[in-house]
């Protein structure tokens, strides 16, 4: 898991895995469902649980209630859900690009295998045209096997392409 920092004012809190398996047990323990401010007719705050139910606790500044109200355990879960979900597709992410650096790299190894193959097959065939010395090339079976010789060279180096690209 991935880590990242959040800067708050003077602090900068460290997003680590011990401090996303803190904030879910304590969220999975407190009492669960919406959380809501609760202004009491003699001027107290309260944040209450479902149905405005027991009050869960008094809180002096109507801005922190807010505050408390919104950062509920259901948020908190689901704000920890979400940052391993991120964290997973981006090691998934980097998986895959690894993977594709990797391939490409035998891809350009498997390029200079062909290339050398085909100025080996060229050299050779050069080699047989030079000492293959004809007196008829209509009726000669030396340069049907030449020309058969080239054909297959070509055959073989476009599979060999064709292969590498499949
Ligand atoms: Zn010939």
């Amino acid at each position: 898991m991935g880590c990242g920092e959040i800067g708050g004012g003077e602090m900068s809190i460290e997003i680590t895995p011990a401090l996303l398996a803190d904030l879910r047990t304590k969220a999975e323990a407190a009492e669960g469902g919406e959380w809501k401010v609760y202004n009491a007719s003699d001027g107290s705050i309260f944040i209450t649980g479902d149905d405005e139910g027991p009050h869960l606790a008094e809180v002096w500044w109507p801005k922190e209630a807010n505050h408390i109200a919104a950062a509920s355990p259901a948020v908190v879960l689901a704000l920890v859900d979400e940052i391993k979900r991120l964290n997973e597709r981006f090691d998934e992410q980097k998986r895959l690009a690894t993977r594709m650096i990797e391939h490409t790299a035998e891809q350009k190894k498997e390029i200079e295998r062909l290339r050398s193959f085909q100025v080996v097959a060229v050299e050779v065939i050069g080699k047989l045209n030079i000492y293959h010395e004809c007196s008829d090339p209509d009726e000669c079976r030396s340069c049907d096997q030449i020309k058969a010789g080239i054909e297959a060279v070509k055959k073989a180096k476009s599979e060999a392409i064709n292969a590498d690209q499949a």
